[in-house]
């Protein structure tokens, strides 16, 4: 089996035996099943993979992109794979949220339902964008790499290769052990992902014990319709941009994409996720580092379609429910709020609801409406993850195509699976090479 395969057997397995636990009611609080299985063994392992990828997330950004830059060279086409993302990036944003409030509202969800909200929302404070624009240039770059601050490291990795660049040849050597350094960091990714398939597993089944499916039940309506309308905007609207902006394939598209997709959808965070998207549509999908190096992480940060839609649907959902008509110019402020929203915010798991608090307060809908949609929201959150992905990897096909740093052979190669680019093996002979070379190198000194 190659390990496309087996991760989503991994899924599809864990969420089999998920739900089998929530409906033997062994899953209970302070149960053994729920200690010692789902909360204990399922968490860890599940933890401990999260851990791993968000641990690669930084330096293979850093490297990578510094990789990027002075493999492009010319600061000009730099300037050019920026904006051009960057447009791409809110456009599809844009007609994510438009399409779901035009269908959300044709269909009238949540009207005549009434307004019992009985968890409590209480609103985290989203960054003003002011904070955001200031916050791109870091005032301590080491500090902005242990936060994770994505656009702040990129911002500092381009300028860094801009300056590497301009020292000229005697940065070759630098250039050449940051190559190296991002070699190895994609070799981390290898292995982190040979372990992938039984992590899906866990984090799928302990998901899917808690919370069931007897929720759903409740709020059908905005489950159906939101989950519709992002499949609609995975498989109809980004295939639409992919075909005509690029002319590649969807169908092979949509083959290649299925592993990120299901690792943005165990994790639920597009961040955890870059270094998979990464390797993907660079050794899978062919395009070129120097793109793909900026647009993944870039994309990861400011490209949410997924959870664009969910604000619209979540916006008319609890509009209706509450009676309150927002109008035309209601949802055009909802539209700009959702796009800038997703600027600002990373893609970890649950920041769509911060961003929904915003818009709410925006446009004055009551914040404890957003009370009404928390339960579904962790699974709602695995889904549009899995869509804003998508959506970031289209986006650097397209942008990459447009200026000629697409390997198309590698892209239409249909066989080249997660696995075929390294064995997680250490090559013998190579490592006693190795040693030995070292230690003759030591030895000389
Ligand atoms: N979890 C999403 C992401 O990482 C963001 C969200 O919708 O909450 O892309």
């Amino acid at each position: 089996m190659n390990l496309t395969l087996k991760v989503i057997v991994g899924m599809a397995l864990g969420v089999v035996v998920g739900l089998a636990i929530n409906f033997s009611g062994l899953h209970y609080q302070g149960s053994f099943v729920q200690e010692f299985i789902t909360g204990g063994l399922f968490y860890v392992v599940g933890k401990m993979f999260i851990n791993a990828l968000n641990m690669m997330v930084v330096p293979l950004v850093l490297f990578s992109l510094i990789c990027g830059v002075c493999g492009i060279g010319d600061v000009k086409l730099l300037g050019k794979i920026g904006s051009k993302s960057f447009a791409f990036y809110v456009l599809t944003t844009a007609v994510a949220i438009a399409s779901a409030i035009v269908i959300a509202g044709g269909l009238g969800i949540g009207e005549g339902m009434n307004a019992t909200s009985e968890a409590n929302f209480t609103a985290r404070e989203a960054p003003p964008l002011t904070d955001v624009l200031i916050n791109i240039i870091p005032t301590n770059p080491i500090s902005a790499m242990a936060r994770g601050e994505m656009l702040s490291i990129i911002f500092f990795a381009i300028l860094f290769g801009i300056s590497l660049l301009m020292v000229g040849i005697k940065a070759t050597k630098v250039i050449e052990l940051i190559e190296v350094l991002n070699e190895t960091m994609m070799k981390m990714v290898t292995i982190i992902m040979a372990l992938a398939p039984y992590a899906v597993f866990c984090l799928l089944a302990k998901a899917m014990a808690e919370l069931g499916i007897d929720l759903f039940t409740q709020l059908i309506g905005y489950v159906v319709v939101l989950a519709g309308i992002l499949l609609v905007h995975l498989f109809i609207t980004l295939m639409f941009f992919l075909k005509v902006f690029s002319g590649l394939s969807p169908r092979i598209f949509l083959k290649k994409i299925r592993s990120v997709q299901v690792f943005a959808f165990s994790t639920s965070s597009s961040n955890a996720t870059v270094p998979v998207t990464l390797r993907t549509v660079t050794e899978r999908m062919g395009v070129n580092n120097s793109v793909a190096s900026f647009t993944v992480p870039f994309g990861a940060t400011i490209n949410m379609d997924g959870t664009a839609i969910m604000q619209g649907v979540a916006t008319v959902f609890i509009a209706n429910m509450y009676g309150v008509d927002l109008g035309v110019g209601g949802y055009l402020t909802v539209i700009m709020m959702s796009v800038l929203a997703s600027i600002g915010t990373a893609g970890v798991p649950g920041v769509g609801l911060i961003m929904l608090s915003m818009v709410f307060t925006q446009v004055g809908l009551p914040l404890e409406g957003i009370g009404l949609i928390l339960g579904v929201d962790r699974l709602l959150d695995m889904l549009r993850t899995a869509v804003n992905v998508s959506g970031d990897a289209v986006v650097s096909l397209v942008v990459a195509k447009s200026e000629d740093k697409l390997d198309i052979e590698v892209f239409n190669n249909e066989s080249l699976d997660d696995s075929d680019r390294g064995s997680i093996k250490v090559d013998r002979e190579v490592g006693r090479d190795f040693a030995k070379a070292m230690a003759t190198a030591y030895r000389g000194k």
